[in-house]
């Protein structure tokens, strides 16, 4: 948008932007009265919105009606002058024909649509003087037509003649029907032609975002390939009792090989976050459909989060999880999804904290029944239910929640941090440690979980009453799971779930030390 500097921005320095709004603006009545550039009843003077996208022609008018005493501000397209109009209640618009977007019919008639512009006077200022072109601008409700070139000593005349009230017409009512039809369905023929646009806009779109997800699901896959080999070979010098020295012992053949291993872990992690993210956001999870016995599973989780994190001193209950039933879904995917929300809940909570692991079955009853709040409430806090009012929601759910005693996080995130690359921290705390407090990995671990728990037509949602490192609200995270009994959801089904974090896609690079089921 080019907008020029307005002559008289000194006397206009004591007015109010709210002063400039329809009481600001002079009507018709009053601009009879009064040469362009006279002083309004406000104190302003004529204020004049010129659109047009030719330097040249803003240059001139500018020049002409400033030396009469009018403000005179430029647009150069039409969704500007829209904004700029309703912004500024100009005295009158300028309006040039052919301007890219919306042309300057299509402006006018928008403009006369807005309540508070209706009577400023529009005045079409074109170059399109063929037969038909001043009718055409009336018909979008313009007030009247100034040819281009402009006849710089008539301007000021003219523009007084319409602030004065000119108002010119098409005289015969059937000529006036017949450019009515014609402005008409030359609308429809470029709300068709921009429909056709944006279409094929959107085809193309989505064709880049698939290119694009597909080649990072194959990028993360390909490097997945030689890391696994990597990792594979480190184990093997691992287990090799020839190898000197130990984990613990810095420096010592050993001990490098298990950085080594480890690090290998990490980065595959980080190509399965990657994938996983990339395979929900184009809709390609496939998920298997077999039993999944949730206490087994989240029973794993934490051993394998244990063991991950042997330094951290927290404390874990489970409850309720004996008895939730066998539902039907993916266990790895499931296991994948609850990890990344237990593995959350023990980075920000700091030493000494607690976390709560609680399952219940919300029977046939549908959501909308809950009470605001059930379940207990977490460390002392009532816990809340909410967002959760959905007609879908009228089957027998699992509800799952992870309580910590953490940092706790500021409303206004709770829904945010559930999109993907969000991350709360300054990136300068991020550690590649799944456990160490604060901990913040790639912004994925959330987007991922909801993307895996709404595949299997579950929710999950966060409530905090607030982010504090000193008072440490804690968080919760709720997540519900669709029951749907199968055939074979009553036995018992297998429940091999992986070791470490970047198992989940079945290209495991298998467990990362022997500090397995070490106290966290
Ligand atoms: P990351 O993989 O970086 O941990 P997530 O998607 O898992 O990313 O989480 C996004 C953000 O949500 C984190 O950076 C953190 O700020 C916030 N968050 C997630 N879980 C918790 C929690 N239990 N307590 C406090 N903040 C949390």
């Amino acid at each position: 948008m080019r907008e020029r500097g307005r002559q008289g921005e000194g006397e206009k320095g004591s007015r109010g932007a709210g002063e400039r709004g329809r009481e600001g603006r002079m009507s018709n009545e009053e601009a009879v009265e009064r040469a362009p550039g006279a002083e309004t009843k406000a104190g302003g003077r004529t204020r004049i919105l010129y659109v047009e996208d030719d330097p040249a022609s803003v240059a001139l008018v500018s020049r002409v009606l400033e030396s009469e005493g009018c403000e005179v501000t430029s647009v150069a397209d039409g969704l500007c002058a829209l904004e700029m109009a309703k912004r500024e209640m100009p005295d009158m618009i300028l309006m040039d024909i052919n301007i890219s977007g919306l042309d300057g019919y299509e402006v006018t008639t928008r403009l006369r649509s807005i309540e508070e512009l209706r009577d400023v006077p529009i005045v079409a200022v074109t170059a399109a003087t063929l037969k038909g072109d001043r009718e055409r601008a009336l018909i979008a409700g313009c007030n009247g037509y100034i040819p281009k070139p402009i006849d710089v000593d008539r301007l000021p005349h003219q523009i007084r003649a319409f602030l004065r009230g000119l108002k010119e017409e098409v005289k015969s009512q059937e000529e006036k029907t017949g450019y009515l039809v014609e402005y008409s369905r030359k609308l429809v023929n470029r709300l068709e032609h921009k429909i056709r646009e944006l279409e094929r806009a959107q085809a193309e779109l989505q064709r880049v975002e698939k290119m694009k997800s597909d080649f990072i699901i194959l990028a993360s896959h390909e490097l997945r390939t030689p890391l696994t080999s990597i990792y594979g070979h480190a184990q093997l010098l691992i287990q090799n009792p020839e190898i000197a020295g130990s984990p613990e012992e810095e420096g010592s053949p050993r001990y490098l090989l298990q950085r080594i291993a480890e690090a290998t872990q990490r980065l595959s992690q980080v190509f399965d976050e990657i994938r996983n993210v990339s395979l929900i956001d184009a809709d390609r999870l496939h998920l298997a459909e077999e039993p999944v016995v949730l206490k087994a599973l989240i029973t794993s989780v934490v051993e394998n989060l244990k063991s991950l994190g042997p330094g951290r001193d927290l404390e874990f209950e489970l409850k309720g999880l004996a008895e939730l039933p066998v539902i039907r879904g993916d266990t790895r995917r499931l296991h994948q999804a609850v990890w990344n929300v237990v593995s959350n809940a023990i980075k920000y909570t700091p030493d000494g904290g607690r976390l709560r692991i609680v399952g219940e079955l919300i029977a046939e009853c549908g959501m909308r029944n809950l009470p605001e709040s059930f379940g207990g409430a977490p460390f002392g806090k009532v816990r809340r239910i909410a967002d959760i009012e959905d007609a879908s929601l009228q089957e027998p759910m699992v509800h799952i929640w992870v309580e910590d005693s953490g940092v706790g996080i500021p409303p206004e995130e709770r829904e945010r941090i559930f999109n993907r690359f969000y991350v709360l921290e300054n990136t300068i705390r991020h550690h590649s440690s799944k456990t160490a407090f604060k901990g913040g990995g790639l912004g994925l671990g959330l987007a991922v979980a909801r993307g895996i728990l709404e595949a299997h037509g579950g929710k999950i949602w966060a409530e905090s009453e607030g982010y504090d490192e000193e008072s440490l609200p804690g968080s919760t995270f709720h997540i519900l799971l669709p029951v749907r009994r199968g055939p074979h959801s009553s036995g018992v089904g297998p429940h091999t779930f992986p070791k470490v974090a970047g198992e989940y896609t079945g290209e495991s690079v298998g467990h990362l030390s022997g500090r397995k089921n070490a106290g966290v």
